[in-house]
């Protein structure tokens, strides 16, 4: 193999940067040509992949976002486009591909892999949720920043003697509600994950006051139902007031984590030799501390597990 290409696919997160960096100082190090892929998928159909030396990969290890840029392309998904992609790959003699994304980013490197293009996969994504790996590239970040967020918002918050509900990213996924509540001790976390009864969140609310309780924070995962919608059942069946916080897409950005750094500069690196093993169709993980590798189709066809310990803790630990 002598040369190969990355790119970033889907919602960005923090830590994308430093995974292409890795691929491309491994590729390097390793005696191999590093293309870059400019807006993910769309991006290659339209042939539109640069040479990438050193120096252009200097400099942003600790930036968010992606300097290859990502897309979504619904186009991508046809077998002709998937066709016209791997077109281009071969006619600049590039034998592999490094995708960074969530599971919709590996669906379509599943695709290229079947048509013969060898590609192995990076989790990309803020929101935790690709299995076979413990944690993804961005999950840190965005995790610390919606706890700082939080820490902020609870000053104010004990100053007034209110009840916050902040609304966080994960529309399929609760980790980063679950994780953050944890971390700031949140009264109440909700989550796709698992059902909720109001019920036991207005009791929360009523033993905190009775407790003295200064203020409440509730977490909400932006894929059960949306901040605005569930202060209104509040005020409105229970008559009990509170103030929503959407934290919206500060989420995706900023500086990476040096935890993120260091998954991703690991996993970029495993994913260069992989290729250079001949292997593909891989999605790359760290489980247990150990970088491990799976088939990119067993890992889409299984669901990432809640972390239980995790979730029942927070609850004992919000009596
Ligand atoms: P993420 O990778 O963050 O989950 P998306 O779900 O938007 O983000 O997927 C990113 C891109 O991956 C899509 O815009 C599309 O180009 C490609 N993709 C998603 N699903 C498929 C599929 N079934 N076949 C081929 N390509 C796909």
């Amino acid at each position: 193999m002598k040369k190969i290409a990355v790119l970033t696919s889907g919602g960005d997160s923090p830590g994308m940067n430093a995974a292409i960096r890795a691929v491309v100082r491994k590729g390097i190090y390793s005696g191999l040509e590093v293309y870059g892929v400019y807006q993910g998928y769309a991006g290659l159909m339209e042939g539109n992949l640069k040479k990438l030396d050193l120096g252009s990969v200097g400099d942003i290890i600790h930036r968010g976002g992606t300097i290859l840029y990502s897309a979504r392309s619904e186009e991508f998904k046809k077998d002709e486009s998937q066709a016209k992609a791997i077109e281009h790959l071969r006619h600049l003699g590039i034998e592999g591909l490094v995708v960074i994304g969530g599971d919709g980013s590996y669906r379509g490197a599943a695709k290229l892999t079947e048509k013969g293009f060898p590609c192995v996969c990076l989790p990309g994504t803020i929101d935790n949720d690709i299995a076979g790996t413990d944690y993804t590239i961005g999950f840190d970040t965005a995790l610390n920043t919606v706890i700082s967020s939080i820490d902020k918002i609870r000053d104010t918050a004990t100053s007034h003697d209110r009840a916050f509900i902040i609304e966080v990213m994960g529309r399929h996924a609760g980790d980063i509600a679950l994780f953050s509540g944890l971390a700031v001790g949140a009264e109440s976390i909700i989550i796709p994950e698992r059902p909720f009864e109001i019920e036991d969140i207005v009791q929360k609310l009523h033993k905190g006051i009775e407790r003295g309780k200064k203020h409440s924070i509730i977490v909400l995962a932006e894929g059960v139902c949306t901040g605005n919608e569930l202060s209104k059942l509040l005020v409105d069946q229970y008559q009990i007031e509170t103030h929503v916080s959407v934290l919206g897409h500060m989420q995706r950005g900023g500086s990476p984590t040096g935890l993120d750094r260091i998954l991703a500069s690991r996993l970029g690196a495993r994913a260069v030799e992989l290729l250079v093993e001949g292997k593909s169709g891989r999605a790359i993980g760290m489980q247990k501390q150990e970088i491990v590798d799976h088939s990119i189709n067993r890992i889409l066809n299984q669901k990432d597990p809640l972390s239980e310990g995790v979730y029942t803790l927070s609850q004992q630990l919000s009596i």
